[in-house]
């Protein structure tokens, strides 16, 4: 069984994608990783702006082994990130490594922004998690402990924008995706909102 969970930045769906995996006993793949590494490869290679040559080489010969965690957490990468996504090249060069890993038994769940349109467009059950941008800054700040709310705000809007106004796979609801807004709902609530639509999909 696959599971995509797609949406906006900071709106929940790392937490939400994690928590279904652990429910059911799935494989768990965060795409965004994926992208910040590559963004991150390409920043390092030295472009400002990032050079699209420096980005797909860092996309077709990925290690996903060589980058820190805590390397990728910060906005400066998750810029980085985006800018590279909407190069097609490096789109292109990331799917095959994430359709093997869907493909894997007894399921998996895979979150990021075109997982139910482009990547899995067949996934069993497909959520697109989403909350205000003023929300989704509130828990971004708190989450790297910025300081500067409207810096955070602005950020995310700029994502969103890039995110999806691009040409390739940008960030769209699958039109057989079931639409959770968090903004009012804690993560409990949440959580058990997705659980309750995957279940009803896997009943028959
Ligand atoms: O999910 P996360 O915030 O880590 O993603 C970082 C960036 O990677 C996103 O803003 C988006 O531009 C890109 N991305 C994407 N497609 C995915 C996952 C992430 O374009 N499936």
């Amino acid at each position: 069984m696959i599971i995509a969970v797609d949406g906006p930045a900071a709106a929940g769906k790392g937490t939400i994608a994690r928590a279904l995996a652990q429910h059911f006993g799935f494989h768990f793949l965060d795409t965004g990783s994926l992208y910040r590494m590559v963004g991150l490869a390409a920043l390092r290679a030295g472009g400002e702006p990032i050079a699209a040559e420096a980005a797909i080489a860092a996309a077709k010969s990925l290690d996903p082994t060589a980058f820190a965690d805590s390397d990728l957490r910060n906005e400066q990468v998750a810029a980085a990130a985006s800018i590279v996504a909407v190069i097609p090249e490096v789109r292109a060069a990331l799917l095959e490594l994430q359709r093997a890993f869907a493909r894997q038994k007894p399921g998996a769940v895979l979150d990021g922004r075109d997982i139910g349109t482009v990547v899995c467009p067949d996934a069993h059950a497909k959520l697109f998690i989403t909350a205000s941008a003023e929300v989704r800054a509130k828990r971004r700040q708190l989450e790297l402990g910025a300081e500067d709310y409207e810096a955070v705000l602005a950020d995310i809007r700029a994502r969103d924008e890039r995110d999806s106004k691009r040409a390739t796979a940008p960030l769209v609801a699958a039109k057989d995706a079931v639409v959770l807004d968090t903004s009012g709902m804690d993560i409990a609530a949440a959580v058990k909102a997705s659980i309750d639509v995957v279940e009803r999909r896997r009943s028959p």
